[in-house]
């Protein structure tokens, strides 16, 4: 098996020479466990905080072990005792990082077989990103049918579904941030929002003003630093805003951390709400927004984007890759 090592911990914008690709025998499965020989896996923005040794909602990344994070494979072998999964099954893992790998049965979940959807949407539309669309949407911002909405980091793999919920849902305006011409254009044209700009043309706040003249109701964070700045200042009264990401900040160092909002005192004047929230604190909303986004994606009712890289041995490149803005929709790993 091949599989990606975090060797060193990264010191700001990680380096290639973090990583190291790792080739080693795998034993059979033993008791309860399964080998499983992956398809496709996902790469994330919240790794990288896993690759800092501090304190937080998921434990650190070991140095000199095989990263993890979600994927999608075929079992390829079970060890004694497992009665529940067979060979041949698809699963989605946490064998992310990785060609082959060992799972305890227990941790698998078998891929739903639904026609018109990719197992690999699993990992992205109908997967954790999707959830954490609808849920900070729906749930943590309390999204209603009339409310004006913006979105940054829009053209990534959470932001692409969140406006297009609201629009199905009845936003009176939906607005979003990304940062290229080419983004701008996919989010206006294919997904159908009202408006969006790039984030580098010109300040968040000049551009946000222009493109939201009569405020937003909902902001959904993807960014932080000057983009929650400028959504402070163009919020109407009693705004919400569904803290979710704040990737400008991910590559800080402690000897140069990027600004936060300034404007915090317009959080009272206005009587805003803002919550952060984890999505894996809302596992239990998972069945609700399958059963409502399953034929949204199989009826082709959402558009999603996926920016596949071939190869573990690209995995990292596919990582930097979604730090610099390279991909559109959901970054994925596809095994050779
Ligand atoms: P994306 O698919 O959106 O990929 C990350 C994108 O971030 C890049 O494509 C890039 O797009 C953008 N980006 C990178 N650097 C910056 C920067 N300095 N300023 C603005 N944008 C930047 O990732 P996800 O959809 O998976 O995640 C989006 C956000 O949601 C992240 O903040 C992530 O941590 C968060 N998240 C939170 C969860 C939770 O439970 N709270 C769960 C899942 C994700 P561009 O070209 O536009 O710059």
């Amino acid at each position: 098996a091949h599989e990606v090592h975090l060797a060193r911990r990264p010191q700001g914008f990680p380096s290639p020479d973090d990583f190291a690709l790792v080739e080693r025998e795998l034993p059979a499965p033993g008791p309860g466990e399964v080998e499983v020989a992956n398809r496709s896996f996902s790469v994330d923005p919240y790794m990288r905080g896993r690759m800092n040794d501090v304190p937080s909602y998921v434990p650190p990344f070991r140095l000199d072990e095989a990263m993890d994070g979600r994927s999608v494979g075929e079992v390829t072998a079970v060890g004694p005792d497992v009665t529940d999964v067979a060979v041949g099954d698809l699963v989605l893992a946490n064998l992310a990082w990785r060609d082959h790998g060992l799972s305890k049965a227990r941790h698998l979940q078998k891929v739903p077989d639904v026609d018109g959807v990719d197992p690999r949407a699993y990992l992205g539309v109908l997967g954790a990103p999707g959830l954490t669309a609808w849920v900070g949407l729906l749930d943590v911002a309390g999204f209603r049918s009339g409310d004006a909405v913006f979105v940054s980091g829009a053209a990534g793999a959470v932001g692409s579904l969140v406006g297009q919920i609201a629009k199905q849902k009845g936003a009176s305006r939906v607005v979003g941030s990304a940062g290229s011409a080419g983004k701008v254009a996919w989010l206006t044209g294919e997904l159908g929002y009202d408006a969006a700009f790039n984030y580098k043309d010109a300040p968040v706040a000049e551009q946000l003003a222009k493109a939201m003249p009569d405020g937003l109701d909902v902001y959904f964070d993807n960014v932080g630093s000057e983009h929650l700045e400028a959504a402070i200042d163009v919020a109407n009264d009693h705004a919400r805003v569904a803290a979710c990401g704040a990737i400008a900040h991910y590559n800080d160092t402690d000897t140069d951390p990027t600004p936060g909002p300034r404007n915090l005192f317009k959080i009272v004047k206005k009587r805003l709400a803002i919550q952060g929230f984890i999505v894996t604190d809302s596992l239990d909303r998972f069945p609700a927004f399958l059963e409502e986004v399953t034929p949204w994606v199989a009826e082709g009712r959402v558009t999603f984007a996926e920016t596949v890289t071939e190869g573990v041995d690209h995995a990292v490149d596919a990582f930097l890759g979604l730090l610099r803005g390279e991909n559109t929709g959901k970054a994925l790993v596809a095994v050779r």
